[in-house]
């Protein structure tokens, strides 16, 4: 990794001097499918660094009208340099399509990790949660907040190290927002009733995320969308017998599936709860 990082072009100062261009990459196999193109592996002429180019074509955007959402993801994310958050490196375009040049992780989504193995033991996923949270309270000290924290924006390296994606749903700001968004498993209650919201919406994802992890099913999962919604109101939750969890990890959980958002434990609380502490890999570098 770190030789193969000593060989990286720094991107910004190549910006500066001559914008990227499709010329400058070999394009290798298609790595998955966005919603307005796809993701190919990469790799750079010159220096052979490994990215992923996500392609967007610019009607497709258009006909959504996403320039807007599209311009704050890459502002937002190039921003950010942190080892669970993926990189952006740069951007360019040409008449039809937009591409973005991202941080390659090998492993592919999280999601289909936890489709596979089904849920996973608590070491774990305490140590996916204690970098989550890490990742998050970087991004809330930089004043953004994700809102779209889920299995699916969660990429994983050839390392294992759990990078944060997909921040098209993010947003830059230290005041309150009023924005329907997100994924409905996922969604805050105050989301879900349209009401104000702020930073805090993360940290009920992060503990929908963490019951996702031990159960293999988010939380308030039901047969339609109405009852979804009517559970995450009630905050219904409940603990099934298996597998069997310890109480401290649904301790954990029960403090940010608060529907009070500004009584959900703080990122801060996360790291020194017990069942992280004696949980998470300390050693996993994440930080
Ligand atoms: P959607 O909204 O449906 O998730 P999208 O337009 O946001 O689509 P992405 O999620 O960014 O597109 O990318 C689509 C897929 O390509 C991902 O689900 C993932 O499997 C793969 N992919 C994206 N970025 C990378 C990356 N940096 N490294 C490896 N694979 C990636
Ligand atoms: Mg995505």
């Amino acid at each position: 990794m770190a030789s193969h990082k000593g060989n990286v072009p720094d991107p910004r100062s190549k910006q500066a001097v001559k914008p990227w261009c499709l010329q400058d990459f070999e394009i290798g196999k298609p790595l998955g499918r966005g919603k307005f193109g796809n993701v190919y592996l990469a790799r750079e002429r010159k220096s052979k660094y490994v990215v992923a180019l996500k392609v967007i074509f610019k009607a497709q955007l258009r006909k959504h009208q996403l320039e807007h959402q599209l311009r704050r993801e890459i502002e937002i994310q190039s921003l950010l340099r942190h080892p669970n958050i993926l990189r952006l490196f740069g951007y360019f375009h040409d008449e039809e399509r937009i591409f973005l040049i991202l941080e390659y992780a090998a492993r592919g989504e999280l999601y289909k990790e936890l489709q596979r193995v089904r849920y996973l033991p608590e070491k774990r996923a305490a140590t996916y949660v204690s970098c989550l949270a890490q990742a998050l309270a970087y991004c809330h000290e930089k004043h953004v907040t994700h809102r779209d924290i889920k299995p699916e924006n969660i990429l994983v390296d050839l390392q294992g190290q759990l990078k944060i994606a997909d921040f098209g749903w993010s947003v830059h700001s230290k005041t309150k927002r009023q924005t329907m968004c997100g994924t409905l498993d996922y969604l805050p209650p105050e989301m879900v009733e349209n009401r104000l919201h702020d930073h805090t919406v993360d940290n009920w994802c992060l503990g929908i995320l963490c019951y996702e992890f031990l159960y293999g099913v988010p939380p308030f999962e039901a047969e339609s969308q109405s009852d979804t919604f009517r559970r995450i109101l009630r905050v219904d939750l409940s603990f099934p017998s298996t597998p069997a969890i310890s109480a401290e990890a649904k301790d954990l959980i029960s403090r940010l599936l608060v529907k009070d958002s500004s009584k959900r434990l703080s990122l801060q609380k996360i790291l020194e709860h017990p069942w992280i502490a004696q949980n998470a890999d300390s050693t996993s570098s994440c930080a």
